[in-house]
């Protein structure tokens, strides 16, 4: 039987072939490698996508969030508090900036950030919240977007797991003050190399972010207003993620109708040896990642890899416990939420094109494992 991958990319680009080659081929025809009407055109439809005024196009996820700390101008003797867990990104960015990361464990049902040790962790240097929607699950916005509100705090949506995921409707990108997207390859919607987008609820903020990434160039070329960089997306990545952007709202059908699957397949372990990701009425789940725990992790991965099933850790290590933080002097024992899930979370294959005949092969040989 041929190997289960995690994320089949190829099934993807065989389908799209020929508008992806025709959208490529142009680019090439036209020389326009920077800037043009595809990204425009990209930039105007995903913003129509997250239910927001506009998009700013960059280079990447990471940028996108940094170009928001730079509009809000958080910087040196600023704390921006973020989630235990989650891709080094998320935190990255602060310490870049010259603020001090604050890292809050995370919730143990939705695995975002707990909104009561968000509250706990405000100080008089809190300038800014990045809540992370960890896998593609959409965290307690409501919740949090009443703490910033009280506490006169920047709430940034890191979205770079969650295009298309919902909490009580809105779309994820819409709710806070600002949010960033990344087009890794991998994530729901991937270019062909690193693209990214951000936006913000202010129009200024929005301006001051396009300057940014454009050289700090807010308007007529060569004049420089501010410190800017360069954080352009490129007109090849905007065309492949034209191609892909209408596609997106079926594949995270398809996404959530797998992991129907799944829960319907593995729903009698028991929770002791395995946990499914939470359900919850308030959110549409943009699946990026089906990431389910159990005790067991390694010696499950290791029966998987033994059948050609490919899984993976997101994330072995709390963001908090990284070398580049040892400054810091966190312990395990402050964000045992975070940690218990670095020890005992598997992510299984989990794409649009992932079969039924597939997912009973995952479901049967995790069967196998625990009967053993
Ligand atoms: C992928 C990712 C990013 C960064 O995106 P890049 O485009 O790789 O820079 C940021 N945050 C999270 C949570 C991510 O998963």
């Amino acid at each position: 039987m041929p190997p289960i991958p995690l994320i089949d990319l190829k099934a993807q680009q065989t389908a799209l072939q020929p508008a992806l080659g025709a959208a490529i081929q142009n680019i090439l025809t036209t020389t326009r490698f920077i800037g043009g009407p595809e990204v425009e055109t990209f930039e105007k439809d995903f913003a129509n996508f997250c239910g927001v005024e506009e998009m700013v196009s960059c280079a990447n996820g990471t940028d996108a969030l940094e170009l928001l700390l730079d509009a809000w101008e958080i910087g040196p003797d600023d704390e921006v508090i973020v989630p235990a867990m989650s891709w080094i990104s998320t935190s990255e960015v602060v310490a870049t900036r010259g603020a001090k990361p604050v890292f809050v464990d995370i919730d143990a049902a939705s695995y975002c950030l707990d909104v009561n040790l968000a509250e706990a962790a405000v100080t008089s240097r809190t300038k800014a919240i990045i809540v992370v929607h960890l896998y593609g699950q959409p965290a307690e916005m409501d919740a949090l977007i009443a703490l910033c509100k009280a506490k006169n705090l920047l709430l940034l949506e890191d979205c770079a797991q969650a295009h298309g995921a919902k909490y009580r409707g809105r779309t994820v990108g819409s709710m806070g003050d600002g949010a960033a997207f990344s087009f890794f390859p991998s994530k729901s919607l991937g270019a062909y190399g690193d693209a990214g987008a951000c936006t913000a609820l202010n129009i200024h903020h929005r301006t001051s972010v396009r300057a940014l990434k454009n050289h700090g160039m807010p308007g007529r070329r060569h004049h420089h207003k501010y410190h800017g960089r360069n954080s352009r997306m490129d007109a090849l990545q905007a065309a492949v993620l034209n191609v892909k952007l209408p596609h997106l709202t079926e594949w995270i059908v398809a996404k959530n109708r797998h992991a129907d699957r799944y829960r319907e397949l593995l729903a009698d372990l028991e929770p002791t040896h395995l946990v499914l990701p939470r359900m919850s009425a308030e959110t549409y789940h943009g699946y990026h990642l089906f990431v389910i725990r159990t005790p067991r992790r390694d010696a499950l991965a290791e029966h998987l890899r033994e059948r050609e099933i490919a899984t993976t850790v997101h994330y072995p290590t709390a963001l908090p416990l990284h070398a580049c933080y040892a400054d810091l002097g966190h312990r395990a024992e402050d964000f045992p939420v975070a940690v218990d899930l670095s020890r005992t979370a598997l992510s299984l294959p989990m794409f649009a094109e992932l079969t039924i005949a597939q997912i009973e092969r995952v479901c049967a040989a995790i069967h196998e494992f625990f009967a053993a």
